[in-house]
């Protein structure tokens, strides 16, 4: 962080609190809305399974705190958790187009990870979410209520 010449310490004090509460109040707004989600959802279908995906509503939870995302295909709901939120978008990515794929294939057999082969970073996003869940931060890797 750069600070100004010629403060004093408590000026000093008083203006990293102010710029830290700038860098928190971009952060929160950097972190993506419901209505972003839905409009990711819907290119990364686009872009990687021929728009052949398309769920009725896509949106955060808080109450998921053993699934990174789920998805009820008779609804075409999918739902991710807001632990994801934080992490590197390629991960939030990954877990949307997980949960996608299972709008179309129920299950985690081969024709399941043969859709998500598409997406170039599945190995490094499920190697992430498990370096997560190795840190004890949670307890399961993603799963459809589908299965
Ligand atoms: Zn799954």
């Amino acid at each position: 962080m750069l600070i100004p010449a010629r403060m004093s310490e408590a000026e000093e004090q008083r203006w990293v609190t102010v710029m830290l509460e700038k860098l928190a109040a971009q952060e929160s707004r950097r972190r993506l809305g419901d209505a972003e989600l839905a409009e990711r959802a819907e290119r990364l279908s686009a872009q990687y399974f021929e728009g052949r995906a398309r769920p009725a509503t896509v949106r955060w939870v808080t109450n998921q705190n053993t699934r990174w995302g789920s998805c009820t295909p008779a609804e075409g709901s999918i739902r991710l958790s807001h632990r994801l939120r934080d992490m590197p978008e390629y991960v939030v990515d990954y877990v949307l187009l997980h949960e996608l794929a299972h709008l179309l294939v129920p299950g985690h057999g081969p024709r399941f990870w043969q859709l998500l082969e598409a997406y170039p970073r599945t190995e490094r996003a499920r190697g992430y979410l498990e370096g997560v869940v190795a840190a004890g931060r949670l307890p399961h890797q993603p799963e459809s209520s589908a299965e």
